[in-house]
Protein backbone atom coordinates (compact mmCIF):
# COMPACT_ATOMS: atom_id res chain seq x y z
CA UNK A 1 0.00 0.00 0.00
CA UNK A 2 1.23 3.44 -0.47
CA UNK A 3 0.59 6.55 1.60
CA UNK A 4 0.92 9.92 -1.05
CA UNK A 5 1.15 7.80 -4.50
CA UNK A 6 0.77 11.27 -6.03
CA UNK A 7 3.66 12.28 -4.60
CA UNK A 8 7.75 12.13 -6.16
CA UNK A 9 8.48 8.78 -4.20
CA UNK A 10 4.62 7.35 -4.20
CA UNK A 11 4.95 7.91 -8.27
CA UNK A 12 8.80 6.44 -8.19
CA UNK A 13 7.56 3.47 -5.79
CA UNK A 14 5.09 2.72 -8.50
CA UNK A 15 7.52 2.85 -11.32
CA UNK A 16 9.32 0.08 -8.92
CA UNK A 17 6.68 -2.13 -8.07
CA UNK A 18 6.11 -2.68 -12.12
CA UNK A 19 9.60 -3.11 -12.81
CA UNK A 20 9.95 -5.28 -10.58
CA UNK A 21 7.11 -7.45 -11.99
CA UNK A 22 8.04 -7.08 -15.04
CA UNK A 23 11.75 -8.54 -14.73
CA UNK A 24 11.46 -10.68 -11.12
CA UNK A 25 10.50 -13.96 -11.47
CA UNK A 26 10.21 -15.12 -8.07
CA UNK A 27 7.71 -12.28 -6.57
CA UNK A 28 5.06 -10.33 -7.42
CA UNK A 29 3.76 -6.89 -5.35
CA UNK A 30 0.11 -6.36 -5.85
CA UNK A 31 -0.95 -2.88 -4.84
CA UNK A 32 -3.38 -3.21 -2.44
CA UNK A 33 -4.46 0.83 -1.58
CA UNK A 34 -3.10 4.01 -2.93
CA UNK A 35 -4.06 7.01 -0.73
CA UNK A 36 -3.30 10.86 -1.94
CA UNK A 37 -4.72 14.00 -0.43
CA UNK A 38 -6.34 15.67 -3.63
CA UNK A 39 -4.59 14.56 -7.12
CA UNK A 40 -7.31 12.91 -8.95
CA UNK A 41 -6.20 12.68 -12.10
CA UNK A 42 -3.21 11.12 -11.34
CA UNK A 43 -4.86 8.62 -8.90
CA UNK A 44 -6.95 7.64 -11.49
CA UNK A 45 -4.71 6.42 -13.53
CA UNK A 46 -2.51 5.01 -11.01
CA UNK A 47 -5.64 3.09 -10.06
CA UNK A 48 -6.56 1.71 -13.66
CA UNK A 49 -2.89 0.85 -13.84
CA UNK A 50 -2.48 -0.92 -10.62
CA UNK A 51 -6.19 -1.91 -10.16
CA UNK A 52 -5.56 -1.46 -5.81
CA UNK A 53 -8.74 -2.52 -3.73
CA UNK A 54 -8.90 0.97 -2.40
CA UNK A 55 -7.97 4.14 -3.29
CA UNK A 56 -7.93 6.97 -0.84
CA UNK A 57 -8.30 11.12 -1.12
CA UNK A 58 -7.86 12.49 2.09
CA UNK A 59 -9.94 15.38 0.93
CA UNK A 60 -14.19 14.92 0.65
CA UNK A 61 -14.80 16.18 -2.60
CA UNK A 62 -12.51 15.05 -4.88
CA UNK A 63 -12.96 11.90 -3.37
CA UNK A 64 -16.44 11.82 -4.40
CA UNK A 65 -15.72 12.64 -7.60
CA UNK A 66 -13.22 10.15 -8.22
CA UNK A 67 -15.97 7.31 -7.24
CA UNK A 68 -17.73 8.34 -9.73
CA UNK A 69 -14.74 8.21 -12.36
CA UNK A 70 -13.92 4.98 -11.12
CA UNK A 71 -17.62 3.56 -10.99
CA UNK A 72 -16.62 1.01 -14.11
CA UNK A 73 -14.21 -0.77 -11.72
CA UNK A 74 -13.84 -2.78 -8.53
CA UNK A 75 -11.89 -0.07 -6.84
CA UNK A 76 -13.48 1.22 -3.47
CA UNK A 77 -13.12 4.84 -2.66
CA UNK A 78 -12.75 6.29 0.81
CA UNK A 79 -11.60 9.75 1.91
CA UNK A 80 -10.40 11.80 5.27
CA UNK A 81 -8.22 10.75 8.11
CA UNK A 82 -10.62 7.81 8.55
CA UNK A 83 -10.09 6.16 5.22
CA UNK A 84 -6.12 6.66 5.37
CA UNK A 85 -6.41 4.94 8.91
CA UNK A 86 -8.75 2.36 7.90
CA UNK A 87 -6.12 0.98 5.31
CA UNK A 88 -3.20 1.84 7.38
CA UNK A 89 -4.51 -1.03 9.38
CA UNK A 90 -6.23 -3.14 7.10
CA UNK A 91 -5.47 -7.23 7.33
CA UNK A 92 -4.36 -7.78 3.74
CA UNK A 93 -1.95 -5.12 3.69
CA UNK A 94 1.28 -6.39 4.52
CA UNK A 95 3.73 -3.59 3.78
CA UNK A 96 3.29 0.35 3.71
CA UNK A 97 5.07 2.95 1.89
CA UNK A 98 4.57 5.98 3.77
CA UNK A 99 5.37 8.88 1.72
CA UNK A 100 2.86 11.25 3.15
CA UNK A 101 4.27 14.98 3.36
CA UNK A 102 4.79 16.23 6.96
CA UNK A 103 3.17 15.37 10.21
CA UNK A 104 -0.19 14.07 8.90
CA UNK A 105 1.89 10.84 8.34
CA UNK A 106 2.60 10.13 11.97
CA UNK A 107 -0.74 8.62 13.09
CA UNK A 108 -1.15 5.90 9.92
CA UNK A 109 2.74 5.06 10.59
CA UNK A 110 1.33 4.29 14.43
CA UNK A 111 -1.73 2.48 12.90
CA UNK A 112 0.35 0.00 10.81
CA UNK A 113 2.92 -0.64 13.47
CA UNK A 114 0.06 -1.80 15.95
CA UNK A 115 -0.83 -4.06 13.27
CA UNK A 116 2.66 -5.32 13.12
CA UNK A 117 3.15 -4.37 9.45
CA UNK A 118 6.53 -3.26 7.86
CA UNK A 119 6.15 0.59 7.13
CA UNK A 120 8.57 1.50 4.60
CA UNK A 121 9.08 5.49 5.96
CA UNK A 122 9.89 8.20 3.48
CA UNK A 123 7.75 10.48 6.18
CA UNK A 124 10.76 12.42 8.11
CA UNK A 125 8.14 14.23 10.04
CA UNK A 126 7.09 10.56 12.09
CA UNK A 127 10.14 10.22 13.89
CA UNK A 128 10.97 13.59 13.91
CA UNK A 129 7.77 14.54 16.32
CA UNK A 130 7.29 11.76 17.87
CA UNK A 131 10.01 8.89 17.61
CA UNK A 132 10.31 7.82 21.13
CA UNK A 133 6.80 6.35 20.94
CA UNK A 134 7.34 5.84 16.95
CA UNK A 135 10.07 2.54 18.17
CA UNK A 136 8.53 1.63 21.22
CA UNK A 137 5.08 0.78 19.34
CA UNK A 138 7.26 -1.14 16.69
CA UNK A 139 9.28 -2.90 19.29
CA UNK A 140 6.11 -3.81 21.35
CA UNK A 141 4.56 -5.06 18.28
CA UNK A 142 7.47 -6.82 16.58
CA UNK A 143 6.80 -4.09 13.19
CA UNK A 144 9.54 -3.15 11.24
CA UNK A 145 10.52 0.84 10.09
CA UNK A 146 12.46 0.45 6.59
CA UNK A 147 14.13 3.58 5.69
CA UNK A 148 13.08 5.23 2.43
CA UNK A 149 15.64 7.82 2.04
CA UNK A 150 19.25 7.97 0.73
CA UNK A 151 20.98 8.44 3.53
CA UNK A 152 19.66 5.75 6.25
CA UNK A 153 19.50 3.39 3.01
CA UNK A 154 23.03 3.71 2.78
CA UNK A 155 23.60 3.75 6.59
CA UNK A 156 21.51 0.03 6.90
CA UNK A 157 23.45 -1.04 4.03
CA UNK A 158 26.78 -0.02 5.38
CA UNK A 159 25.69 -2.09 8.83
CA UNK A 160 24.95 -5.35 7.40
CA UNK A 161 26.65 -7.69 9.14
CA UNK A 162 27.84 -5.26 12.25
CA UNK A 163 27.56 -5.39 15.70
CA UNK A 164 25.64 -2.16 17.11
CA UNK A 165 28.34 -2.17 19.36
CA UNK A 166 31.09 -1.54 16.95
CA UNK A 167 29.47 1.10 15.84
CA UNK A 168 31.34 4.37 16.76
CA UNK A 169 30.06 7.22 14.16
CA UNK A 170 27.50 7.96 11.79
CA UNK A 171 28.43 10.48 8.81
CA UNK A 172 25.00 11.81 7.60
CA UNK A 173 25.91 13.69 3.62
CA UNK A 174 24.16 16.66 2.52
CA UNK A 175 24.59 18.06 -0.99
CA UNK A 176 24.28 21.63 0.67
CA UNK A 177 21.32 22.21 -1.48
CA UNK A 178 21.10 25.10 -4.39
CA UNK A 179 22.69 27.83 -1.76
CA UNK A 180 26.31 25.70 -0.52
CA UNK A 181 28.79 28.54 -0.09
CA UNK A 182 26.40 31.26 -0.12
CA UNK A 183 26.72 34.05 3.36
CA UNK A 184 23.39 34.99 5.35
CA UNK A 185 23.11 38.37 3.09
CA UNK A 186 23.39 36.41 0.04
CA UNK A 187 20.12 34.76 1.05
CA UNK A 188 17.96 38.62 1.81
CA UNK A 189 16.64 37.92 -1.36
CA UNK A 190 16.33 34.87 -2.66
CA UNK A 191 13.26 33.50 -4.46
CA UNK A 192 11.31 30.70 -4.29
CA UNK A 193 12.25 29.25 -7.77
CA UNK A 194 15.89 29.74 -6.59
CA UNK A 195 15.06 27.61 -3.47
CA UNK A 196 13.53 25.06 -5.64
CA UNK A 197 16.19 24.52 -7.57
CA UNK A 198 18.05 21.33 -6.31
CA UNK A 199 21.22 20.18 -8.00
CA UNK A 200 21.35 16.71 -8.14
CA UNK A 201 17.82 15.04 -6.61
CA UNK A 202 14.34 15.03 -7.79
CA UNK A 203 11.88 15.61 -4.69
CA UNK A 204 8.69 17.10 -3.49
CA UNK A 205 8.82 21.06 -3.01
CA UNK A 206 8.23 20.84 1.28
CA UNK A 207 11.74 18.75 1.04
CA UNK A 208 13.51 20.67 -1.74
CA UNK A 209 13.22 23.72 0.33
CA UNK A 210 14.44 21.76 3.86
CA UNK A 211 17.47 20.67 1.45
CA UNK A 212 17.74 24.58 0.76
CA UNK A 213 17.49 25.89 4.33
CA UNK A 214 19.63 22.55 5.40
CA UNK A 215 16.51 21.42 7.55
CA UNK A 216 16.41 18.59 5.84
CA UNK A 217 20.01 17.16 7.24
CA UNK A 218 18.54 18.22 10.55
CA UNK A 219 15.56 15.86 10.53
CA UNK A 220 17.62 13.13 8.94
CA UNK A 221 19.96 13.61 12.08
CA UNK A 222 16.70 12.88 14.47
CA UNK A 223 15.72 10.19 11.91
CA UNK A 224 19.21 8.65 12.45
CA UNK A 225 19.16 9.09 15.99
CA UNK A 226 15.82 6.88 16.44
CA UNK A 227 15.93 4.45 13.46
CA UNK A 228 19.78 3.30 14.69
CA UNK A 229 19.16 3.45 18.27
CA UNK A 230 21.92 6.08 19.31
CA UNK A 231 22.19 6.62 22.79
CA UNK A 232 21.71 10.17 23.90
CA UNK A 233 25.02 11.30 24.99
CA UNK A 234 26.17 10.06 21.28
CA UNK A 235 24.50 12.55 19.40
CA UNK A 236 27.41 14.13 18.65
CA UNK A 237 28.71 11.08 16.87
CA UNK A 238 26.09 11.91 14.24
CA UNK A 239 28.16 13.95 12.06
CA UNK A 240 26.90 15.96 8.35
CA UNK A 241 29.19 16.52 5.88
CA UNK A 242 29.11 18.54 2.27
CA UNK A 243 29.29 15.98 -0.45
CA UNK A 244 27.94 18.39 -3.78
CA UNK A 245 27.94 14.65 -6.10
CA UNK A 246 25.11 12.89 -4.07
CA UNK A 247 27.23 10.08 -5.09
CA UNK A 248 28.58 8.99 -1.52
CA UNK A 249 25.10 8.85 0.35
CA UNK A 250 26.34 7.82 4.09
CA UNK A 251 29.36 6.40 6.04
CA UNK A 252 29.79 4.46 9.33
CA UNK A 253 32.82 4.88 10.47
CA UNK A 254 33.68 1.51 13.10
CA UNK A 255 35.27 0.88 16.45
CA UNK A 256 38.48 -0.19 14.56
CA UNK A 257 38.13 3.00 12.63
CA UNK A 258 37.28 1.30 9.60
CA UNK A 259 34.36 3.22 7.62
CA UNK A 260 31.97 1.54 5.03
CA UNK A 261 30.18 3.93 2.80
CA UNK A 262 27.22 2.82 0.29
CA UNK A 263 28.01 5.00 -2.85
CA UNK A 264 25.33 4.69 -6.07
CA UNK A 265 23.88 7.61 -8.30
CA UNK A 266 21.39 9.33 -6.89
CA UNK A 267 18.06 7.97 -7.82
CA UNK A 268 15.12 7.47 -4.83
CA UNK A 269 14.56 3.93 -6.49
CA UNK A 270 17.41 2.58 -5.69
CA UNK A 271 16.38 2.95 -2.13
CA UNK A 272 12.94 1.95 -2.30
CA UNK A 273 13.85 -1.14 -4.10
CA UNK A 274 16.41 -1.57 -1.16
CA UNK A 275 13.68 -0.94 1.44
CA UNK A 276 11.10 -3.61 -0.47
CA UNK A 277 13.89 -6.48 -0.67
CA UNK A 278 15.15 -5.61 2.96
CA UNK A 279 11.53 -7.00 3.81
CA UNK A 280 11.03 -9.83 0.99
CA UNK A 281 14.41 -11.46 0.91
CA UNK A 282 15.50 -10.89 4.52
CA UNK A 283 18.04 -8.12 5.66
CA UNK A 284 20.28 -7.67 3.03
CA UNK A 285 18.46 -9.35 0.02
CA UNK A 286 19.35 -7.71 -2.97
CA UNK A 287 16.67 -7.15 -6.36
CA UNK A 288 17.64 -6.97 -9.94
CA UNK A 289 16.97 -3.64 -11.37
CA UNK A 290 17.92 -2.04 -15.10
CA UNK A 291 19.42 1.36 -13.60
CA UNK A 292 22.51 3.07 -14.79
CA UNK A 293 25.97 2.04 -13.46
CA UNK A 294 28.05 4.09 -11.35
CA UNK A 295 30.94 5.20 -13.18
CA UNK A 296 33.86 6.68 -11.14
CA UNK A 297 36.22 7.18 -14.21
CA UNK A 298 33.36 9.44 -15.39
CA UNK A 299 32.38 11.20 -12.14
CA UNK A 300 37.03 11.55 -11.24
CA UNK A 301 36.10 13.20 -8.41
CA UNK A 302 33.91 13.09 -4.68
CA UNK A 303 34.14 16.11 -2.23
CA UNK A 304 33.71 16.65 0.81
CA UNK A 305 33.59 20.04 3.03
CA UNK A 306 32.09 21.08 6.16
CA UNK A 307 28.87 22.77 6.51
CA UNK A 308 28.22 26.27 7.30
CA UNK A 309 26.44 26.48 10.68
CA UNK A 310 26.83 30.13 11.09
CA UNK A 311 24.53 30.66 7.67
CA UNK A 312 22.82 27.64 8.19
CA UNK A 313 21.44 27.61 11.66
CA UNK A 314 18.62 25.06 11.07
CA UNK A 315 20.95 21.52 11.52
CA UNK A 316 22.13 22.54 14.60
CA UNK A 317 19.10 23.81 16.39
CA UNK A 318 17.86 20.25 15.48
CA UNK A 319 20.59 18.86 17.45
CA UNK A 320 20.19 20.96 20.68
CA UNK A 321 15.75 19.96 20.07
CA UNK A 322 17.03 16.34 20.16
CA UNK A 323 19.37 16.30 22.79
CA UNK A 324 16.40 18.54 24.93
CA UNK A 325 13.70 15.73 23.37
CA UNK A 326 10.20 15.86 25.02
CA UNK A 327 8.06 17.54 22.41
CA UNK A 328 10.88 20.20 21.93
CA UNK A 329 11.41 18.37 18.16
CA UNK A 330 7.58 18.06 17.32
CA UNK A 331 7.42 21.96 17.92
CA UNK A 332 10.62 22.45 15.92
CA UNK A 333 9.03 20.40 12.79
CA UNK A 334 6.03 21.88 13.40
CA UNK A 335 7.50 25.47 13.46
CA UNK A 336 9.55 24.19 10.56
CA UNK A 337 6.39 22.69 8.28
CA UNK A 338 4.42 26.11 8.54
CA UNK A 339 7.34 28.33 8.06
CA UNK A 340 7.86 26.41 5.08
CA UNK A 341 4.58 26.82 3.48
CA UNK A 342 4.56 29.85 4.64
CA UNK A 343 7.94 30.95 1.92
CA UNK A 344 6.54 28.72 -0.86
CA UNK A 345 3.28 31.13 -0.88
CA UNK A 346 6.01 33.79 -0.83
CA UNK A 347 4.01 35.06 2.54
CA UNK A 348 7.53 35.15 4.15
CA UNK A 349 11.26 35.35 2.45
CA UNK A 350 13.59 32.40 2.94
CA UNK A 351 15.54 34.04 6.23
CA UNK A 352 12.43 33.85 8.16
CA UNK A 353 12.25 30.54 7.95
CA UNK A 354 15.80 30.53 9.80
CA UNK A 355 14.61 33.29 12.26
CA UNK A 356 10.58 31.51 13.04
CA UNK A 357 11.67 28.05 13.29
CA UNK A 358 14.60 29.57 15.92
CA UNK A 359 12.30 31.39 17.71
CA UNK A 360 9.41 28.76 18.07
CA UNK A 361 11.87 26.47 19.85
CA UNK A 362 13.45 29.20 21.60
CA UNK A 363 9.76 30.31 23.20
CA UNK A 364 9.21 26.36 23.87
CA UNK A 365 8.08 25.07 27.03
CA UNK A 366 9.60 21.96 26.41
CA UNK A 367 7.76 18.54 28.53
CA UNK A 368 9.66 15.89 28.70
CA UNK A 369 8.61 12.29 27.76
CA UNK A 370 5.47 13.09 26.61
CA UNK A 371 2.66 10.96 25.36
CA UNK A 372 1.42 11.08 21.67
CA UNK A 373 -1.78 13.52 22.87
CA UNK A 374 1.19 15.67 24.53
CA UNK A 375 2.70 15.25 21.03
CA UNK A 376 -0.20 16.19 18.65
CA UNK A 377 -1.40 19.11 21.62
CA UNK A 378 2.19 20.79 20.68
CA UNK A 379 1.57 20.85 17.01
CA UNK A 380 -1.78 21.92 17.35
CA UNK A 381 -0.82 24.51 19.33
CA UNK A 382 2.30 25.70 17.37
CA UNK A 383 0.23 25.76 13.93
CA UNK A 384 -2.58 27.88 16.01
CA UNK A 385 0.38 30.44 16.97
CA UNK A 386 1.37 30.73 13.66
CA UNK A 387 -2.14 31.32 12.08
CA UNK A 388 -2.82 33.69 14.77
CA UNK A 389 0.67 35.44 13.46
CA UNK A 390 0.10 34.94 9.58
CA UNK A 391 -3.14 34.59 8.50
MG1 LIG B 1 17.77 12.34 2.35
Amino acid sequence: MILGSTGSIGTQALEVIKEINETEQTEEYKVFALCANNNIDLIEEQARRFAPRYCVLYEERPARDLAVRLSDTPVKVLSGIDGINFIASHDDADYIINALMGQIGLIPTLDALRCGKTVGLANKETLVAAGEIVMRTARENNAQIVPIDSEHCAILQCLQGERASDVEKLTLTATGGPFFGKSRADLENVTVSDALKHPTWRMGKKITIDSATLMNKGLELIEAYWLFGIAPENIDNIEIVIHRESIVHSLVQFTDKSVKAQLSLPDMRMCIRYALSYNNKGAGGRMKCKADELDLTRIKTLSFAEPDYETFVLPQLARFAIKESGTLPARMNAANEIAVDLFLRESIRFLDIFDLVEKAVMRHKNIKNPTLGCIINCIEETNNEFKRHFI
